[in-house]
């Protein structure tokens, strides 16, 4: 089955009973059992729902893995994940990882003694340098937000194989669409799906799929011992984007690549990162592990007051966090998603004031760039 075909016709479509095309809601807690300790596969919805588990069957689907699990966010999801570990144990990550990633590490996990190094994953050596003895996982996110860095996949999975260690990998930005990391080596994947899979803006919820029956159990165990699981209206939410998730990205890519042209023309960007432009330092690595660019792109306009007109003077660039829904999205990552990093670090990893990221949308692409092209402009904002 193809990707496209998959999104449809991948994992559990319908409902056998009643010929429903689509998964029903099962929204309960617990099931009747036939004799004590005798049930028909579910017991209690911690533990298992058919709902959530049609989701955690088409997403195991999508990234050619073992199994998969749902979660109520991607930090619950990524907690769980790192709940695999024990105390003394040690993680090597992606140094511009998401805020939120940097917080569990740094400010949560490390409480229970579970350790961690940053470090820049787009060069094998220094994921090398920063192995020791207690490591047990390296973690990546490629791309990454906001400069979209690419890391090789291929290469951490030998790095981790030759200590005989987990690679993990945070999908959020590509999505199963146009990367699949279990493919490229990797053990572990996660989803913030709340992003591109969920797609329109309105659910939180986290994905992981493993490629081996131990780990499945072990995180099945997890799942259901910590209980961060997802509910079964959201997990059919998720089942609802993960539909339209491949035509959604050719739209989004399509979009992109026509605003990324326009920016590249206009005297006032100064720099622009998206790994589709030939110039981008991880381009020729992400045509070797990805099929598609995405729709994340991040430009300097050259100061943060800069920043705040352009963002003053937009109307179908919505300013939010979060990113990968049918509606454009803008933010300034310094004085948002980034903004709980200290300054100097932001400087030394080139997330300056005037760095505007753009989540580009499905909306007409002629209309997003009108709406730049006057954002852009040195003109005052027209009261009408
Ligand atoms: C948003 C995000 C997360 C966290 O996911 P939530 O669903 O917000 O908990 C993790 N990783 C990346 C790359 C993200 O963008």
């Amino acid at each position: 089955m193809r990707a496209k075909t998959k999104m449809i016709h991948g994992g559990i479509t319908g409902d056998e009973q009643t010929g429903a095309v689509s998964v029903p809601v099962y929204q309960v807690s617990t099931y009747k059992q036939d004799e004590v300790g005798k049930h028909r596969g579910y017991e209690y919805s911690r533990t298992g729902n058919p709902t959530r588990h049609a989701l955690e069957t088409v997403i195991a689907d999508l990234e050619n893995g073992k199994a998969g699990f749902a979660f109520g966010s991607g930090m619950g999801a990524m907690t769980s994940v790192m709940m695999l570990f024990n105390a003394g144990d040690h993680v090597v990550l992606t140094d511009d990882v998401y805020g939120g990633s940097y917080r569990l590490m740094s400010k949560v996990l490390n409480r229970f003694d579970l350790e961690h190094t940053f470090t820049n994953t787009s060069s094998p050596k220094a994921v090398e340098a920063a192995i020791q003895e207690n490591t047990k996982a390296i973690f990546v996110e490629t791309p990454t937000n906001p400069l979209l860095k690419i890391t090789d996949i291929r290469k951490m999975a030998e790095i981790a194989r030759k200590h005989d260690i987990l690679l993990i990998v945070d999908n959020t930005f590509a999505t199963p669409y146009w990367q699949q990391p279990l493919d490229l080596g990797a053990d572990i994947v996660l989803h913030s799906a709340t992003k591109y899979i969920g797609g329109h803006s309105d659910v939180v919820a986290g994905l992981v799929v493993v490629n081996t029956d131990e780990l499945a159990e072990e995180l099945h165990f997890i799942q259901n011992s910590v209980g961060a699981v997802l509910g079964p209206q959201d997990s059919w939410l998720i089942m609802r984007g993960i539909k339209t998730l491949a035509i959604r990205m050719e739209a989004i890519e399509a979009n992109t690549k026509k605003i990324v042209a326009f920016l590249e023309n206009h005297a006032n960007v100064s720099a622009i990162y998206y790994p589709g432009r030939e110039s981008h330092p991880g381009h020729e690595l992400a045509k070797q592990q990805t099929s598609g660019f995405g729709g994340m792109v991040s430009f300097d306009v050259g100061s943060a007051k800069k920043a705040e007109e352009v963002l003053g003077k937009l109307t179908y660039f919505t300013l939010a966090e979060s990113l990968g829904a049918v509606e454009s999205l803008i933010s300034v990552p310094a004085k948002m998603t980034h903004a709980s990093i200290p300054a100097e670090r932001r400087q030394e990893l080139g997330i300056t004031d005037g760095l505007i990221r753009i989540s580009v949308g499905i909306e007409d692409a002629d209309d997003l760039i009108e709406d730049l092209k006057v954002a852009l402009s040195d003109k005052k904002k027209q009261l009408v």
